[in-house]
């Protein structure tokens, strides 16, 4: 048989992080590579009264189809958390997504043309990396330091690139280095954004897991023209087997994003969303979510603290205020693979960060997350 695969199946692999958390999965493994949230947090019982209330309140009607909007309920709770965080909508810019993965797949979708430029941090998140890249975007990386984004090379590289349809950026406790975007360059981001009339797509994943410092408005908090395009999910606060996500853009962007989210997947699962409405309407989320930051700080601070202990010292790592990773920089000429491969010789996992960036730079960098294994675990892997 001829290859039958459109030319855009060349453009995406399974990502290598992924392969590398198959590995991973054995029991024997203490595994600092993944991203995911301590299991020990996830509200089962708590779950298990809300859905009971779901199914027993309005039985058939929360297993029906629903609107590709979503659930009006959630949004209004959503919305609710966007005013909170200084965020200014009404439901009408909120669209429920099957995980905040499905909204960067769609701005994917919705705005890039083949060759189009994204900015993005170097390094950045590895699925973002692989969504847009399947819609033949080119990466143009902007440099890090301690206070994520170096806004002057942003400005750069916007001079040099006038094609550049959006800056992508993850500005709290970045993935995969754990840093944040400093106010000043947040407001700056704006600016830039408005002069060279593009795009802000803003991931925030993390922005509600901060356990150290002082908390930052959103990017978003300072758009003047309603070109910031915002993505957070209920995976790192709640659950992510739920697979709830939402954008909250100006109402003219969520129109385009409701049609082709009827593409995909008509709308994200029911019950998941009246679930969570439930259970936000019985608990306190917020509540919740202190308890997450509060373990979260004491894992971080023991990975911190064993690397002081444990590591090398002619190396440097990020010492972030909340989210799930540290950073590490290896001295020049230090291949993160091999480090890769020793470690997982003592059942010990982490990923080496070379896929972060986009152009394929940099091996001598390592994730590490904190949040899945237990405290004990962290200090003996
Ligand atoms: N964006 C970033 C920066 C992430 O780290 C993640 C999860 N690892 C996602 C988006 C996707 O999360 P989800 O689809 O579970 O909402």
């Amino acid at each position: 048989m001829k290859n039958k695969f459109a030319e855009r199946a060349r453009l995406v692999k399974s990502s290598e992080t992924r392969e590398i958390l198959k590995v991973t999965e054995r029991p024997e493994v203490i595994s600092f590579a993944g991203g995911l949230p301590a299991p020990e947090l996830f509200p089962v019982e708590n779950l298990k009264i809300a859905c009971n209330a779901v199914l027993d309140e309005e039985g058939a009607a929360s297993l029906q189809y629903g609107t590709t909007e979503g659930y009006i309920p959630l949004r209004e709770a959503i919305s609710h958390r966007m005013k909170g965080i200084g965020i200014n909508s009404t439901i009408e810019n909120v669209l429920i997504t099957s995980g905040s993965q499905q909204a960067i797949d769609l701005t994917g979708r919705l705005f890039i043309n083949e060759g189009d430029t994204i900015i993005c941090e170097s390094p950045t998140y590895l699925a973002a990396i692989n969504a847009f890249k399947s819609y033949d975007a080119k990466f143009v990386e902007v440099v890090m330091d301690d206070d994520g984004m170096v806004i002057e090379e942003l400005e750069k590289k916007l001079n040099n690139h006038p094609d550049t349809k959006f800056i992508y950026t993850i500005p709290d406790f970045q993935n995969p280095t754990g840093r944040t975007l400093k106010l000043e360059r947040r407001k700056r981001m704006i600016e830039l954004a408005n002069q060279y009339d593009v795009l802000i797509v803003e991931d925030n994943p993390y922005e509600a897991v901060r356990f150290a410092g002082e908390e930052l408005p959103p990017v978003k908090h300072f758009d003047t023209e309603n070109r910031v395009i915002y993505i957070s999910t209920f995976s790192k606060i709640f659950t992510p087997g739920l697979r709830l996500g939402w954008i909250c853009a100006d109402e003219s962007f969520i129109e385009k994003y409701v049609a082709f989210k009827q593409t995909a997947d008509l709308h994200t699962d029911s019950l998941a969303q009246r679930i969570t409405a439930k259970y936000m309407e019985i608990y306190d989320m917020e509540e919740h979510i202190k308890k997450i930051k509060a373990v979260y700080k004491t894992k971080c601070t023991d990975m911190m603290r064993s690397i002081e202990e444990f590591f090398p010292k002619n190396l440097s790592y990020s010492k972030p205020e909340g989210g799930l990773f540290i950073w590490v920089e290896l001295p020049e000429g230090i291949d993160s693979a091999h480090i890769f491969t020793e470690c997982l010789k003592n059942n010990v996992a982490c990923v080496p960060g070379t896929p972060f960036f986009p152009n394929g730079t940099q091996k001598n960098t390592l994730r590490l997350n904190y949040s899945n294994m237990s405290n004990e675990k962290i200090i003996e892997g």
